[in-house]
């Protein structure tokens, strides 16, 4: 079985990278520009006798993406999961946005699932099977004030879940979605110590997430544990969102 991890080369890329190769899939491991960050996630799985590949893509490109997915299938063997984790945010007020942030997320956070689906889905359908997993986000389903813009594409990847779940369900291939809450990874890095502590408290399990904790959410979605889940929308949230 063979997994594509975009966004692989660290954080809860990484930590599914992981997960997915300690179950024996064949992982390939997507990067954008950090080829020493995937090659060190590649070596670690190497080293525990795993087998993975890092493939250099922008998810926003659909010509890399186009590329990327015809090596790994070619390398690893036919996409059976893919896993639409990179993704990036942009911070502050709705009217101090600009036309490149705009774009920036919309098309790394939506365009970039949209290409890597279309990529992936002719071979899954064709063998009536496969399994694609969005890594949302909590402020997809509340709307986080000075987040709007990645709010709004956090949203777009469940409404894409939902959509494709109910188009290619026939073809026996489930799509789902993850929403994590607060994950201790880079992406949280701009946060101060204070407001790490006042997320915590406001989580009823009392934790910031790991992104282990997400890794073993969506590995739950792509096995046989799951079998009969499509089209939704996981919390991975210590219960912040409920
Ligand atoms: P992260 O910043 O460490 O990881 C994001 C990854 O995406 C990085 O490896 C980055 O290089 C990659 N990436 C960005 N643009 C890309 C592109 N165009 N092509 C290929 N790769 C690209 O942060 P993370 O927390 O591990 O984020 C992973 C996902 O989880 C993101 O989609 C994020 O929105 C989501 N998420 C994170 C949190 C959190 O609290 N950390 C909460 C909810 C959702």
């Amino acid at each position: 079985m063979t997994v594509l991890i975009t966004g692989a080369s660290r954080g809860i890329g990484a930590a599914t990278a992981k997960v997915f190769a300690e179950q024996g899939f064949a992982v390939a491991v997507n990067f954008k520009n950090n080829e020493e960050a995937a090659a060190s996630v590649v070596d670690e799985i190497i080293k525990k006798g795993g087998v993975a590949k890092s493939y250099r893509a922008d998810v926003a490109d659909p010509a890399q993406v186009a590329e990327m997915v015809r090596s790994a299938e070619a390398d690893l063997g036919p996409i059976d999961v893919l896993v639409n984790n990179a993704g990036v945010c942009v911070s502050g007020l709705l009217q101090d946005m600009t036309d490149a942030d705009y774009d920036f997320l919309m098309d790394t956070n939506v365009r970039g699932a949209f290409n890597t689906c279309r990529a992936v889905l002719p071979s899954m359908i064709s063998r009536k099977g496969g399994a694609i997993v969005n890594v949302s986000s909590m402020w997809g389903e509340t709307g986080a004030s000075c987040e709007v813009l990645y709010s709004m594409t956090k949203s777009a990847l469940a409404g894409l879940t939902k959509a494709l779940a109910k188009e290619v369900g026939p073809s026996g291939i489930r799509v789902n979605c993850v929403a994590p809450g607060v994950i201790d990874t880079d992406m949280n890095s701009g946060y101060s110590e204070e407001t790490m502590n006042e997320l915590k408290e406001e989580t009823p399990l009392s934790a910031i997430g790991s992104p282990d904790d997400v890794a073993k959410s969506i590995y739950f979605l792509c096995n046989e544990c799951s079998g009969f889940v499509t089209g939704q929308v996981l919390g991975v949230n210590g219960g912040l969102v409920i």
